[in-house]
């Protein structure tokens, strides 16, 4: 389900009349309304790719940082970490505990924890020009008007480097309405600004938005036990993406149905006992992602689009749908075959994961083999007795 910041995301993200762009089936969107572009798409996208654009961003997640770095905690591509220039950082809840601990509601700031994630980002990245620090949740402290908002990413962006440009992203209650807005709903609450240190330690917005393209970098080769598991996570957090995007798919299709193109055809809002009337472009878009949640839409099946569209509409979630049941079935062979009586499998499985915990680098956690956090999410998952299976 589509959290409630996502209204102030989806409201940038979803594109704007005139539709300059043909329509995205490979659309792929975080539940809380964010877009991320696969790097391959990128390609595909843009006939040249400059790695100093300063609208593109390579995302990569702050728990990764602040562990390390260590090749085996990701599925990126490392060598391809040492090309990029601007990197985003998803600043992860949890992150404010690592990075300031409480003890009796008092934040112990860890000054070694904070010069780790840099020092580990400029390994990872060599080349780093610019990093944002991208919280799209709600800051609890900020509540609490006696203590200053976002204390520990405050910190963390006023450590950084001098030479690298960095900036924070954040979410926040809005200050005033966004523009055009009739209906006041609790999900109209937030917004999202961009802040910058100062020279003189301050911290300051900079901006009440901020339009960038968030690209996935590209994967690792997934090779052995180890390689083969980690896959199957990969891919299912990318079909995840896909099948978040198909509800902001629905609406955006819907309203070029009747406005893209030079079409003038004003419709009726299609959700049951609302008299919305929309006579120009955009105006569905925006209604539906504020009035209407989102995820109701998709609930529908569909059932808010003409047939043509409706149509090609189940054609794409069936082709998601046959490519999530290829990764399940995959991951079902490896349940049977580690499950197997005897245990003769699972003992070839065991001894091809220790050899490759052990010996390959890219699985490496800063850890021994058996403590490796690969490892005992394998191992649990792999666990008949998991709520998960
Ligand atoms: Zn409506």
């Amino acid at each position: 389900m589509f959290t409630q910041q996502s209204v102030c995301n989806l409201r940038v993200m979803l594109p704007q009349p005139p539709w300059t762009k043909s329509f995205n089936w490979n659309l792929h969107i975080t539940l809380d309304g964010e877009e991320r572009i696969p790097f391959h798409l990128l390609r595909i996208e843009a006939a040249k790719l400059f790695w100093a654009d300063p609208n593109t961003y390579y995302l990569v997640e702050s728990h990764w940082l602040l562990e390390g770095g260590y090749p085996g905690g990701t599925c990126y591509d490392l060598p391809f970490l040492a090309h990029v220039q601007n990197v985003e950082v998803e600043y992860q809840h949890g992150s404010d505990n690592r990075i300031g601990p409480l003890h009796d509601g008092i934040r112990d700031i860890r000054q070694d924890v904070v010069r780790n994630f840099w020092n580990t980002l400029k390994k990872r990245f060599p080349r780093v020009r610019r990093a944002v620090i991208n919280q799209n949740w709600e800051s609890l402290s900020d509540k609490d008007y006696n203590k200053p908002a976002f204390p520990c990413l405050k910190i963390l962006v006023e450590s950084c480097p001098l030479k690298i440009d960095v900036s924070a992203f954040v979410l926040e209650e809005a200050s005033s309405l966004p523009e055009n807005t009739t209906i006041t709903l609790p999900t109209n609450k937030w917004q999202r600004s961009l802040y910058r240190p100062t020279l003189d330690g301050e911290w300051r917005k900079v901006a009440p938005c901020f339009n960038r393209k968030t690209i996935l970098m590209p994967m690792k080769r997934f090779h052995g036990p180890v390689g083969e598991f980690e896959k199957l996570r990969y891919l299912r957090n990318r079909l995840a993406l896909q099948h978040f995007a198909l509800g902001p798919l629905v609406i955006e299709a819907l309203d070029r149905h009747h406005f893209d193109e030079g079409r003038q055809e004003p419709f009726l809002c299609p959700e049951s006992g609302c008299n919305a009337y929309f006579e120009k472009a955009g105006q569905w878009t925006m209604h539906a992602i504020e009035t209407h949640n989102v995820p109701s839409i998709k609930e529908k099946r569909f059932d808010i689009l003409p047939n043509k569209l409706r149509d090609a509409f189940e054609r794409h979630e069936s082709d998601l749908e046959r490519k999530r049941e290829e990764v399940a079935g995959e991951s079902r062979r490896m349940f049977n075959e580690w499950n197997e009586e005897g245990g003769e499998k699972r003992r070839d499985i065991e001894r091809g994961w220790m050899d490759q915990l052990e010996n390959e680098e890219a699985w490496d956690t800063g850890t021994e083999a058996r403590e490796s956090e690969l490892w005992k999410f394998f191992t649990m998952v792999m666990n008949p007795t998991w709520c998960g299976q």
